[in-house]
């Protein structure tokens, strides 16, 4: 009797081939599974895939590429077998997009064509299947996506215990990624590195990790380690969270690596709007438990937001890789919380490099650094800021604004000396700059010899702690010259 209805149910799937490599599905359908050599262009207009055995929709060698049309008004609905990606790539191109992608300016609305794809049970919604790494493209242009995993798969990535290698483009679309649990919503699935590259160029993307996992990036105990671009588009990948008798699981950042992984690969923002949060402690928005890699934003506008023991910018545990903001406006922002930091190092070893050379920057940490390292503890890195920067906001304590062409720079005690600097030759010398009426300040960190020499009247003019650590607020404060006599 079950098998007369699956029947019956499967006569629905109407499919015509107007061309060889062209072929229009309708209606309830088994499994499409490209297995020639070259092109492939499949339409689907209302589809229904729903196989345990098999991916809804697989590409499998010697064919090229595959490109799944999503005809206008209409929605399609994939579920993936056990283990399986609902749209499996296996290595090779996938390109999935509405009829109008190719139209210019074209945002999709609701005429756009839409679809559902769901992994079951460790396979990733749109990717590999279980412990099989990820490697070929996928590539989408358009359409409207809801993209899932029940557990252990990325929404786009790999699948659980498996890496994704390949790369993910995304031009256009409204997408909406939920990544299973302790998997990635892009990147990496369960205990799965982000090794490939993840570039977007436009669309509307609402990205979220399962818990454990990152926004973008690796899964659960796993690490960034390839590339994330970002060149355009409304993205924000938030790190998904779960609280239940076992305990709360929700350490992965907003993009780099998921739960206890380090980003050691490279961020890069170059425009679009971007929005990239972690909402639990020891995590990051972007960066991960250690940042060794690149953080760099050139453009667009960022909001990186941590909770507690993290930095919105940076790693939990340490910084040796470099940050650099040269445009753009930038949000680095932790809202509450214990040993936090805007941009730097949470807990200690900031022994990397900070470097804002341009844009607008707003770094806020309550009660501890905006820029630096959260528990006070010694800076062995450089924090570099230019001049020309428009704004720099800091906070310690109260609130302060400060304003970049007053920051000459901030570098930590303990490395080479400033170029240019008249006390280039001088070691332990942080100097700053607080208010627009004086050059600058020089902070004198308590620990050395204050042997300076004094080539102005010395002014005594409160503290202001501004991108220094806590350990400065009672440094002396030296004011060696008027900006202008
Ligand atoms: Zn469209």
């Amino acid at each position: 009797m079950k098998k007369l209805l699956i029947i019956a149910l499967a006569l629905l799937c109407i499919t015509s081939a107007a061309m060889a490599a062209e072929t229009t599905y309708t209606g309830v359908c088994d499994p499409i599974t490209v297995n020639t050599a070259g092109e492939h262009t499949v339409i689907l207009d209302g589809v229904f895939i729903d196989d345990l055995d098999t991916t809804a929709i697989g590409i499998k060698a010697p064919a090229t590429k595959l490109t799944i049309i999503l005809k206008n008004n209409t929605h399609s609905i994939l579920y993936a077998a056990p283990e399986s990606a609902a749209i499996e790539n296996n290595g090779q191109t996938i390109v999935i997009r509405c009829e109008s992608a190719d139209n210019a300016n074209h945002e999709c609305d609701d005429n756009c064509g839409s679809l559902y794809a769901y992994g079951r049970s460790g396979g990733a919604g749109i990717g590999s299947g279980y412990c099989t790494d990820m490697t070929g493209s996928v590539i989408i242009e358009g359409g409207n996506l809801e993209i899932a995993a029940s557990y252990n798969g990325a929404g786009i990535g790999s699948g659980e215990l498996a890496h994704m290698v390949g790369s993910v483009t995304i031009n256009g679309g409204n997408l909406t990624v939920n990544g299973g649990n302790s998997a990635a919503g892009i990147g990496g699935g369960a205990r799965g590195d982000l090794n490939g590259s993840v570039t977007v160029n436009g669309g509307n993307l609402y990205i979220k990790s399962g818990w454990d996992g990152a926004g973008i990036g690796g899964g659960a105990g796993s690490d960034l380690t390839g590339r994330v671009v970002i060149n355009g588009g409304n993205v924000r990948a938030s790190a998904g969270h779960w609280e239940g008798e076992g305990g709360t699981y929700d350490n992965g950042s907003g993009i780099g690596g998921g739960a206890s992984g380090d980003l050691t690969g490279h961020v890069v923002i170059n425009g679009g709007k971007v929005t990239a949060d972690s909402r639990a402690d020891v995590s990051a928005g972007i960066g991960g438990y250690n940042m060794a890699g690149n953080i760099l934003i050139a453009g667009g506008e960022v909001i990186a937001l941590g909770f507690d023991n993290c930095a919105a910018i940076g790693g939990v545990n340490s910084t040796s890789g470099k940050i650099t903001v040269s445009g753009g406006k930038v949000y680095a922002v932790v809202s509450e919380g214990n040993r936090i930091v805007g941009i730097g190092s949470a807990w200690e070893d900031m022994s990397g490099t900070i470097t804002i050379t341009g844009g607008e920057l707003f770094a806020c940490a309550p009660g501890f650094n905006a820029l630096g390292v959260g528990d006070g503890s010694e800076i062995t890195g450089k924090i570099i800021v230019d001049p020309a920067v428009g704004m720099i906001k800091s906070e310690i304590g109260d609130c302060d604004y400060v304003y970049a062409d007053e920051v000459v720079h901030y570098q930590a005690s303990n490395v080479a000396p400033l170029e240019g600097s008249p006390y280039a030759a001088r070691k332990d010398i942080t100097h700053l700059l607080k208010n627009k009426s004086f050059a600058h300040f020089w902070v004198v960190i308590p620990e050395v010899t204050p042997d300076l020499p004094v080539t102005g009247d010395p002014v005594n003019v409160a503290l202001f702690a501004l991108l220094a650590g806590i350990s400065l607020m009672s440094a002396a404060v030296i004011l060696l010259s008027k900006r202008r006599a």
